[in-house]
């Protein structure tokens, strides 16, 4: 049988807009994944009565039933009461969720009150979830032909649990394997993706096929079901060769979650050292690098010259360039890549220089125009977009176009037209 998920999340600052649902958001994410369809997300409060009707409601649409939130110490964390009721569960005291919340306490030096144990009382006969990231535990059980998935709200917790603990629990259930493979697409609209693979995304059953999109980028995920990993393995080998055909090098990664992971290995293989030279993206580009681990490896830094001074000053770009082109020009944008390869001594560098809007630029160009620039040590090589969207889709997808030259150019792959 096909699994189907309904997802409750439990607290009323939920409703009350006080924090967005983004527990709901992640494991959805990481249910697909795993094969799993997810058909409804409820929010429901702090409410024993609505909890239990909610609950009521989706053991009649779904068969596993994952809940998020009050499972801690305080009154208002009542997930764990009602679900037991519901499923005619006794909460039971479990002795080692009790050691380990003491423990937390005593690690942490804080006194422990006595509802702290409350979050060792766990439906009798469960799976329990150790908590590894806080002090709930998580746990599930089988009741009536339904699973039922207890996790805790802080996502700092949830989702690690989720990971750890739930997803190999979920795994369990389904005979069988079901492996997933994320390609990264980077250089095609959502819209132009579909449509070139709208047959496969349609007509295939085992392995799917399923767009995601991301900002500025598109991510396919190919998810089989076999006996094996092997069996699953196979079945996604003609779809993924098929993909490849139809988007070739568009690809940049499996596995993969950005450009900046991909860019910055390929550097350091060959032993590059990269900086920038930011005007429109502000030191996002910088953000972007220095969030992949390591990064210190090959990054040396990134000059954000927003305005002409600063480009003529720091960076050395031609005040001759500034006024005959203008900030916003190819010409600058070469002169800006050259230039923050010499004020900081690395071999590869970015440039970014554009006009991120909201409107025209003082010289009349229009947002979204932007030009990235590489200098590669040798030469360079400078892209012309325009972007569509707001101020901050300009700017994110002008960062990632400025990793995408560099991701080209270390493959050895030559270097796109994205100015039709
Ligand atoms: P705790 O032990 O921290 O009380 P809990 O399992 O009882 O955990 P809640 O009390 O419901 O969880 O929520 C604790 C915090 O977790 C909330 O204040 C909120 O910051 C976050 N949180 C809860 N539910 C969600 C959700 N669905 N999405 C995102 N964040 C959430
Ligand atoms: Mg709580």
């Amino acid at each position: 049988m096909a699994h189907t998920v309904e997802l409750i999340a439990v607290g009323t600052e939920l409703l009350l807009g006080n924090i967005a649902n983004t527990d709901a958001q992640m494991l959805s994410q990481e249910l697909s994944a795993l094969g799993l369809n997810v058909y409804y997300h409820t929010v429901v409060g702090d409410n024993p009565q609505r909890l239990r009707a909610a609950v009521e409601q989706a053991a009649g649409r779904a068969d596993i039933i994952i809940t998020t939130g009050g499972l801690g110490p305080t009154c208002d964390d009542l997930t764990k009461n009602v679900l037991a009721a519901a499923f005619g569960r006794q909460l039971v005291p479990h002795r080692e969720s009790a050691e380990r919340i003491r423990a937390y306490f005593h690690r942490a030096g804080r006194v422990m009150t006595d509802n702290n144990l409350r979050q060792a009382l766990l439906p009798q006969g469960c799976v329990v979830f150790p908590n590894d990231w806080g002090t709930a535990p998580g746990c599930a059980f089988e009741a009536g032909g339904r699973h039922v998935v207890m996790l805790p709200g802080p996502p700092s917790e949830c989702l690690p649990m989720f990971r750890a603990c739930a997803a190999p629990y979920l795994r369990g259930l389904s005979e069988g394997v079901i492996l997933s493979r994320t390609l990264r697409v980077f250089g095609m609209g959502e819209a132009a993706v579909e449509e070139k693979l709208r047959r496969e995304m349609n007509d295939l059953t085992n392995p799917t096929l399923a767009p995601y999109a991301k900002e500025g980028e598109v991510e396919l995920r190919i998810t089989a079901k076999a006996d094996s990993d092997t069996g699953a393995l196979a079945l996604m080998v003609p779809v993924e060769a098929r993909v490849r055909q139809v988007l070739g090098d568009l690809i940049y990664g499996v596995g993969v979650s950005s450009l900046e992971e991909v860019v910055l290995p390929l550097l350091e293989e060959r032993g590059l050292t990269l900086g920038c030279a930011e005007s429109c993206t502000g030191g996002l580009l910088a953000k972007r690098i220095t969030d992949v681990p390591g990064a210190s490896k090959v990054f040396r830094g990134s000059i954000i010259s927003y305005c002409n001074d600063v480009k003529e000053g720091a960076l050395g770009v031609d005040r001759k360039l500034l006024d005959t082109y203008g900030a916003v020009s190819p010409q600058v944008a070469e002169a800006m890549a050259r230039g923050a390869a010499r004020a900081m001594g690395c071999r590869v560098a970015l440039a970014t220089t554009g006009v991120a809007g909201p409107g025209a630029d003082d010289q009349g160009n229009p947002q979204g125009l932007v030009y990235t620039a590489l200098w590669t040590g040798e030469k360079a090589l400078v892209r012309k977009l325009r972007i569509t969207g707001g101020r901050g889709r300009v700017r994110l997808v002008a960062a990632s176009h400025a990793l995408d030259m560099a991701r080209r150019w270390l493959t050895g792959l030559p270097e796109r037209d994205f100015n039709q």
